[in-house]
């Protein structure tokens, strides 16, 4: 089958997700600058896996700062369920470590939808006691819960629809896809019906 099967259309394409890292970048690293008043020693970006890899390795090389990645995994929309099924850390995936004292800290991830994740994974790193602590996301969704999600940086708000591509799957594919792009509906139910789970699919 093709990358791009079931695709319905284009939401965001590659240009306009460059020229935003763009941007997004310029107003980090002075913000961070700003807040270290000068060049910060170093930051720690902690990516949220698995949605948030494309974008990650677009906006590091965008940022001019000495850092480090400290991976971490939160599950939060299993196999081909559409709609989240409440957000758990899988600890043995973490790369936390135990203190994070002096360090400025950037949480990313790839979509706010529910605030589930971001609200776990911020509430994880806060308790470790980061000097600075910032969120930024790819995709806010235009729901209530979302827009008054407190977040730092967001990169595009979209319509409340599930998207894919860019780093975002349906169950584990499309994460390749250049654009971000919305799904054919009857495409989904099919896969959804030979997945054998209806659950989460209509919201
Ligand atoms: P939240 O916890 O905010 O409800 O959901 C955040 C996580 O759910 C994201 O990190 C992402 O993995 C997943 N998610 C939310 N909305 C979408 C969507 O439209 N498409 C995809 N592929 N994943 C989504
Ligand atoms: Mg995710």
């Amino acid at each position: 089958m093709q990358a791009d099967a079931g695709i319905d259309r284009v939401l965001i394409g590659r240009e306009a997700i460059s020229r935003r890292l763009d941007e997004l970048a310029q107003a980090i690293t002075a913000d961070l600058c700003a807040q270290a008043n000068g060049i910060p020693d170093q930051i720690t970006l902690v990516p949220i896996l698995t949605g948030s890899i494309v974008f990650l390795s677009d906006l590091i090389r965008r940022l001019p700062l000495r850092m480090q990645i400290r991976l971490i995994s939160v599950s939060s929309y299993p196999g081909t369920s559409q709609a989240s099924q409440g957000a758990k850390i899988e600890a043995s995936l973490s790369q936390i470590p135990e203190t994070l004292v002096a360090q400025h800290v950037l949480i990313i991830d790839d979509i706010l939808d529910s605030g589930q994740t971001l609200r776990l994974a911020r509430d994880l790193i806060q308790a470790k006691q980061p000097a600075t602590l910032r969120t930024c996301v790819l995709l806010r969704k235009k729901r209530p819960i979302a827009m008054a999600f407190p977040v730092d940086y967001v990169a595009f708000e979209i319509p409340d629809e599930f998207v894919v591509g860019y780093g975002l799957d349906f169950d584990d594919y499309y994460r390749n896809l250049p654009d971000i792009v919305t799904l054919r509906s009857d495409f989904v139910s099919k896969a959804v019906r030979q997945a054998g789970s209806s659950s989460g699919l209509i919201r």
